[in-house]
């Protein structure tokens, strides 16, 4: 059943779609009076409508049934990505919202070969924001994930460290397995932090610890950097019972 989500929760028993969903509803779907379609107000609530009328951008559904939203982990897990090449973050993005974070903070690191200018940061972020929000209807989240501003790499350490448990994905850790840092614990916040496809250079590394990270290895291959969250985030996601 189509998904859409809403800002505010209904106050009765009609809601009026407008805009890009009302559009995608009648222009995309097609959909007709007497369809069903499911509302979610990121609140934990779900709404089982019926279509009533659908205008080209204005669309009223009634709500036949209000259920708990299911699409929410019960661990908020934040990923910090140091901005990789190309459209990779495109991907990452799509995966991690499917996978369960709450939110995506995209941040530059010293070896980010990718350096946009201002204007085409905040169209990238547009497009995330975009690609988060249909990956969140795809996999019927409860709410649409975050994709944050772009960071500096200690203002990245600074928010990450304030989490339960922050954990730096480093690939030349050899002591601490993920597994040893989540195993028997339950966490209610976690950080994960991984480096673009050059790795984190030392003096990253260095802060990262001093900033209250744990320094983690995922084995001893080499994950691409556009691997390593999808990898970390389904671990933390299954070691939470969120699996
Ligand atoms: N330049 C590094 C090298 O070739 O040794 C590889 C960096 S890797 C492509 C990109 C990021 O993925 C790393 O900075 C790290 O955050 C994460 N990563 C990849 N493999 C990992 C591993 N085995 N353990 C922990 N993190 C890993």
């Amino acid at each position: 059943m189509p998904r859409f989500f809403i800002d505010d929760v209904p106050n009765g028993v009609s809601v009026n779609i407008t805009g890009e969903d009302a559009h995608h509803i009648t222009r995309v779907l097609r959909m007709k009076a007497g369809e069903m379609l499911t509302l979610c107000d990121s609140r934990g609530n779900d709404y089982i409508c019926e279509l009533e009328s659908s205008e080209k951008n204005n669309v009223t559904c009634k709500i036949l049934k209000t259920i708990p939203s299911v699409g929410e982990p019960s661990v908020d897990i934040t990923i910090y990505m140091a901005l990789p090449k190309g459209d990779k973050m495109d991907f990452i993005v799509q995966k991690a919202v499917e996978l369960g974070a709450k939110r995506i903070v995209p941040f530059i690191a010293k070896r980010s070969v990718s350096r946009p200018d201002e204007k085409s940061l905040y169209k990238k972020c547009d497009r995330w924001r975009k690609i988060a929000k249909e990956a969140a209807m795809q996999s019927e989240r409860g709410a649409v994930p975050q994709v944050s501003d772009v960071l500096n790499y200690k203002q990245a350490v600074d928010e990450a460290g304030e989490h339960e448990l922050a954990i730096f994905l480093y690939e030349n850790e050899k002591e601490t397995s993920i597994h040893s840092v989540l195993e028997d614990k339950i966490f209610s916040s976690v950080a994960i932090m991984i480096g673009p496809e050059g790795g984190f250079a030392d003096e990253e590394v260095n802060t990262a610890i001093q900033g209250k990270m744990q320094s983690v290895s995922l084995g001893s291959r080499i994950l691409r950097c556009e691997t390593a969250p999808i990898a970390a985030l389904s671990i933390v996601m299954y070691e939470s019972g969120s699996f």
